[in-house]
């Protein structure tokens, strides 16, 4: 059985990543997507709602579960019995990174591999913060956002934005 994992922030999960979820489902028997805390980050959901999102969004995905961790990623990916991480990559700019990650990843796990999905044309562009920063100013979100999580986001964003300007330093 391959069980892979897809980690991210999701900050909140996009429609490029829920595009990156439905094709990763059909190639591996089963797929973890995993919340990772990152410590330097000032998230917008905490991560109990960022999984919360996910799960939701993926309810018609038998072989897809939802986890957090704050584990380092190559040890997770162990005590799951992963071999394989699945990454997107969506321009030039993710891949030095991502190199440089699955490098590091297999050098810890030996038994380890990344795969990367390319993006695919219409979310090449599109990342949590891109979303945040069009959500300040009222953009339509449906080309975005899964339209399971958009009142969510709505409501996150008032709430940020409540007695305040947009150009203020939010939590996130
Ligand atoms: P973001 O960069 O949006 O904050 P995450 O850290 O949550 O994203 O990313 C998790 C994974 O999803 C990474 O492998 C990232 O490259 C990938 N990813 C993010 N946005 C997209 C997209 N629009 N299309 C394909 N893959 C994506």
């Amino acid at each position: 059985m391959k069980v892979a994992i897809y980690p991210g922030s999701f900050d909140p999960i996009t429609s490029g990543h829920l595009n990156i979820i439905r094709r990763a489902a059909k190639i591996f028997d089963r797929l973890i997507v995993c919340v990772m805390v990152n410590a330097g980050k000032h998230p917008m959901f905490t991560q109990e709602e960022r999984v919360d999102m996910i799960r939701r969004v993926t309810n018609d995905l038998p072989n897809v579960e939802v986890d957090s961790s704050e584990e380092l990623l190559a040890e997770y990916a162990r005590r799951k019995g992963s071999c394989v991480i699945v990454k997107g990559l969506r321009a030039g700019s993710d891949f030095e990174n991502e190199f440089q990650m699955a490098l590091i990843n297999h050098k810890i796990n030996p038994g380890l591999d990344t795969m990367f999905l390319t993006a695919e044309h219409q979310y090449m562009y599109l990342s949590s913060s891109t979303v945040k920063e069009l959500g300040k100013y009222g953009v339509e979100l449906s080309d975005f956002l899964p339209e399971e999580i958009i009142p969510d986001f709505k409501k996150r964003i008032a709430n940020a934005f409540q007695g305040g300007n947009r150009n203020e330093r939010t939590e996130y």
